[in-house]
């Protein structure tokens, strides 16, 4: 007996081809990774995160390449969000989906 198996198309997950989603979320600054200050935001609780620009991108990414361009000094929340990762996978998709509408 011969049984068919259907081979479904699997897009490739890489930051080159999203956009940087990521980079338009929230990134809240937990360790001092040297992150330069004119890209920080402290709320009124003294909290920091990234400072996004009136685009809603982190105001470190590159606009035109979609590069972090203090990638050495990115936060650590940066750093664990893996391109790939569980976490990177549902943020594209909730992204891409709202880009598409
Ligand atoms: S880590 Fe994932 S969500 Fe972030 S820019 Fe790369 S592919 Fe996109
Ligand atoms: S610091 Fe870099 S990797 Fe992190 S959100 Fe900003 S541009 Fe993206």
């Amino acid at each position: 007996m011969t049984i068919k198996v259907k081979i479904l198309p699997v897009a490739e997950v890489l930051c080159s081809n999203c956009q940087a989603c990521c980079c338009s979320s929230e990134v809240m600054i937990v360790s001092d990774t040297g992150v330069p200050s004119r890209h920080i935001d402290v709320d009124e609780y003294g909290s920091e995160s990234m400072l996004r620009l009136d685009d809603g991108w982190c105001s470190a990414l590159d606009r035109d390449t979609l590069m972090c361009t203090i990638y050495e000094y990115r936060p650590w929340i940066c750093r664990e969000f893996e391109m790939g990762s569980y976490e990177c996978i549902n943020e594209r998709t909730e992204k891409m989906s709202y880009l598409s509408t």
